[in-house]
């Protein structure tokens, strides 16, 4: 009996607490206050003095002085304010399937507070899940920065006609139309395409046409990894033009840049068809990555698989040879089999059915594919591939063949004197060009090359030049869109563009180079961006917005990630708000997860 009373007593004592805090809460007048800071506001303005007043998730004072009380006080003397960063193009859905990934924490330090994702035709969910699915998921579990998917094209082939390389039939067409339609629905923010990617590259400009018609209707964008972003780079800009201006949806063309030294300079006169078609009033935007590299693996063999093969090319694994091996297999020892090896544990139902639908030879080529990649078999680490070369080396005949190859292979790549050793037992290699390091060792490059090449060397190639990042730079219609993923913390060699875009870019061509000013920098990696998305609350400091914001410590920039080193977080964040909360604080993450999936607007 007394213990009962003491157990009400007790309760009661919590209850009064629980509400007088509450009230507490309430009583403050804002939830966050940014003191004395800088503010870049979104706009080309530079930075003024102001403070920002947070409630409710939003911003709801912007002002010389704010007087008034507030749960947290963040006092920017010194820093600057700035809205949260909007990154266009990412492929973070990939990591954030896995929870460990799902705060994105590369990102999160660079000041990115919403991520655009399902990019290069590759939905923002998997083949056999749901554009909700994936929404609902990600809004029950958390994530780090607000996110909001694009329904990717090659994916939508995939599932209606596999990687066949043909035109659909009518149903086929209806199909995948009823499939982005649905996505649509589901609040997806429009379609992605990559044409340079199988199965993407199997369609033609109708076929796209007849699927961006779909989206039009929504007020969706259509964002495009080009067809061709070399040689025929006008070309495939003026392709994305023509979809726009049949459908009637904004265009907008993901890492916008000219690869290969043959090309560069080519980017002035797709500037100028996207500036003549902006000016006839088409929505046509663009966005861009600073680095003169690409691929989020940007690691590339020094010897060209020819050279490396000799005659031996029938030997080597194909992927066919895979799909032999697996077609021995009955569909439920492949199910089986590759519900074992499947990231996704378990499988769900939707994946099940998936799975259960697919034609015999479909599921043979999709497990074969899902489990095994046919460059495991290859190259340097393969002993018998490095046995046959060297043998090939030892004759002088074949060794001249090679050499030559080898030679050819590195001038395409784009010249050693534009290809960087990123990764090399000889440590004090690494970061230097070949033709540096040729003249170190009085040797010709290309037997340099074969060196490195069998010394396990990772090199990284310069495709793009500065030139051409500079003047891409400059144009309003150009975003930022880092490219990058969330990759797993230190495992594998990421492009380092996951881990510093954003701030790179403020450093070096903002406060290093004077390119552009900072507010041109900071208008695109927030209002821009905002605009191209259509998004009306968000991207500004601005009374009503959403609270996304980043206070930055420009002088303190630090960017640590490297090609020889890329799994390292960038500094230079003091403290990152997403939806009012505080989730970057005095430059650590708080375990905080305030991200938002962002639902197209009907
Ligand atoms: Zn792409």
């Amino acid at each position: 009996m007394k213990n009962r009373f003491f157990f009400f007593v007790l309760l009661f004592c919590i209850v009064l607490a629980g509400t007088s805090y509450a009230q507490k809460g309430d009583s403050y007048d804002y939830d966050v206050l940014i003191k004395n800071g800088k503010v870049f506001d979104g706009s080309l303005k530079p930075a003024f003095e102001s403070d920002v007043a947070i409630k409710g998730g939003r911003i709801v004072r912007v002002a010389k002085t704010i007087k008034g009380t507030a749960a947290r006080t963040i006092d920017a003397q010194g820093l600057h304010v700035a809205p949260g960063f909007i990154d266009l193009h990412t492929h973070v859905d990939e990591g954030m399937t896995f929870p460990e990934n799902r705060a994105c924490l590369n990102y999160l330090v660079q000041g990115v507070t919403t991520v655009v994702v399902g990019q290069c035709g590759s939905s923002g969910w998997s083949l056999f899940e749901k554009a909700e699915d994936q929404m609902k998921s990600w809004s029950e579990e958390g994530i780090g920065p607000n996110a909001a998917l694009l329904v990717g094209y090659g994916t939508v082939r995939r599932i209606v006609m596999g990687m066949e390389n043909r035109e659909p039939t009518p149903e086929e067409l209806e199909r995948m139309r009823a499939l982005v339609k649905e996505a649509m629905d589901q609040g997806a923010h429009g379609l992605s395409t990559g044409l340079e990617y199988r199965p993407g590259s199997f369609a033609k400009t109708d076929e796209i046409i007849q699927v961006v018609k779909v989206i039009e209707p929504y007020g969706g964008i259509y964002h495009t990894h080009i067809r061709n972003e070399e040689d025929k780079l006008l070309e495939a800009i003026r392709e994305a033009i023509e979809i726009s201006k049949k459908t009637g949806a904004p265009a907008h063309i993901s890492h916008f840049k000219a690869a290969g030294k043959d090309n560069w300079g080519s980017v002035k006169e797709a500037c100028a068809l996207i500036e003549r078609a902006r000016a006839k009033g088409l929505r046509i935007t663009a966005d861009q990555y600073p680095y003169q590299f690409y691929s989020n693996y940007p690691y590339e063999s020094l010897i060209p698989s020819s050279a490396w093969r000799g005659d031996e090319e029938a030997e080597r694994v194909t992927t066919e040879d895979i799909e032999k091996i697996f077609d021995y297999l009955r569909d439920d020892e492949l199910i089986e089999l590759y519900t074992k090896v499947t990231p996704y544990i378990p499988l769900s139902e939707h994946h099940q059915q998936f799975l259960a639908e697919l034609p015999r030879k479909r599921l043979v080529s999709f497990v074969a594919r899902s489990l095994l990649n046919t460059s495991n078999f290859q190259g340097p680490e393969n002993s018998r591939e490095r046995m046959l070369f060297l043998q090939r080396m030892n004759n002088p005949e074949d060794a001249q063949k090679i050499r030559q190859e080898v030679k050819e292979h590195v001038e395409q790549m784009s010249g050693s004197e534009r290809i960087v050793v990123g990764i090399c037992v000889e440590k004090e290699l690494e970061g230097k060009f070949l033709d540096q390091i040729a003249a170190m060792k009085g040797k010709p490059v290309e037997d340099v090359a074969i060196e490195l090449e069998l010394m396990g060397a990772k090199v990284v190639p310069l495709h793009m030049c500065e030139d051409d990042i500079e003047y891409i730079m400059k144009k309003d219609y150009v975003g930022t869109g880092s490219d990058g993923t969330a990759p797993f913390y230190g495992i594998g060699l990421p492009h380092i563009r996951s881990y510093s875009t954003f701030l790179h870019k403020i450093k070096k061509y903002g406060l290093q180079r004077k390119t552009v000013s900072l507010a041109h920098i900071i208008r695109s990696q927030t209002s821009l961006p905002a605009q191209i998305m259509d998004w009306k609350d968000r991207g500004w400091i601005k009374k009503s917005y959403c609270a996304d914001i980043v206070v930055l410590d420009l002088e303190n920039i630090r960017i640590k990630t490297s090609i020889s080193n890329p799994h390292q977080y960038s500094e230079g964040v003091k403290y990152l708000l997403v939806n009012g909360k505080v989730v970057i604080d005095i430059g650590e993450w708080n375990g905080t997860l305030a991200g938002e999936v962002i639902k197209l607007k009907k």
